[in-house]
């Protein structure tokens, strides 16, 4: 995404290698990554080191293969990483446009169940300028994407600006909305700590249909019937929206490019924000590259 203020007008990446790792939200597998500086143009790659063919895997839109409860990304040989929107949020919160992400795994590791973790680990070196200028999509038509109840849509703004609201059949959770621009790299302070969150009583299904294996109170905030589960409570008091936000910041980064636009989601999630930028990429005359 574009923090308008902030923004270098050159390409970036980081100084020098980073490691992480931890366990897949979804998968329960214990997982290392390690992330590398690449050169301008390089663009965001997962490199599967488990396999040992065709495991390069770009992080671009088109190759997104399933949205259920995360973000998945496979080539076309069928090599696949699940769970990248966290990392990609922090990503683009932090404005690294070209990295190898290294992984040994089928899954990201959920840290905490936010981005802090890997902001944490990027902010622990430099980030470098590259020589080229960055490319920054300009969103120049309405694009709106509607499903049931849900919605997103992306609208040309001078900047890029986000607003979400969530209304959950839940006491705890409910309406909550939440408007914001990303600016003087207020998405560390604003959004990167809110964590995912998921509620008591859908548990033993989700577990029963091989998902959420490796959730705990420990990566997630868990809505009870009366009360959240985690001893600490919430992070913020919009926790829950905030969320929502670190979820399409990461989504929308696999536009390829910072995005130039305001976004809007209703009660939407990984599924249309894929189907917004599949949209938004079907008509040239939606978009420019300044
Ligand atoms: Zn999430």
């Amino acid at each position: 995404m574009i923090d308008i203020l902030k923004i270098s007008n050159n390409q970036q990446t980081i100084v020098k290698p980073l490691s992480i790792s931890g366990i897949g939200l979804h998968t329960g597998i214990d997982v290392s990554m390690k992330l590398f500086p690449a050169e301008s143009d390089y663009g965001i790659k997962f490199i599967r080191k488990d396999l040992n063919d065709n495991n390069v895997i770009e992080a671009i839109w088109s190759n997104v293969t399933s949205t259920k409860l995360s973000t998945t990304i496979s080539n076309k040989n069928g090599a696949s990483v699940s769970t990248i929107e966290h990392l990609m949020s922090a990503l683009s919160g932090l404005h690294i446009d070209n990295i190898k992400i290294e992984i040994n795994g089928p899954e990201v590791p959920i840290m905490d169940g936010s981005s802090i973790k890997f902001v944490n680990l990027i902010d622990s070196t430099s980030i470098k300028k590259l020589d080229k200028k960055r490319k920054i999509l300009k969103v120049k038509k309405n694009i709106k994407v509607e499903k049931d109840n849900s919605s997103v849509e992306l609208k040309p703004n001078n900047q890029f600006s986000i607003n979400f609201e969530i209304d959950f059949p839940s006491k705890l959770v409910s309406q909550q909305s939440c408007q914001l621009q990303l600016v003087n790299g207020n998405y560390k302070t604003d959004i990167a700590s809110a964590r995912t969150f998921g509620f008591e009583k859908d548990v033993d299904l989700l577990r029963s249909n091989g998902l959420a294996l490796g959730g705990s109170l420990e990566n997630a905030v868990v809505v009870g019937e009366t009360k959240i589960l985690n001893s600490d409570g919430l992070r913020f008091e919009d926790e829950f929206v905030r969320h929502k936000i670190l979820d399409s910041i990461g989504d929308l980064y696999l536009a390829g490019s910072p995005i130039q636009g305001f976004f809007l989601g209703n009660k939407s999630g990984h599924h249309l924000n894929n189907l917004l930028l599949r949209s938004l990429f079907s008509d040239k005359n939606n978009y420019d590259y300044i």
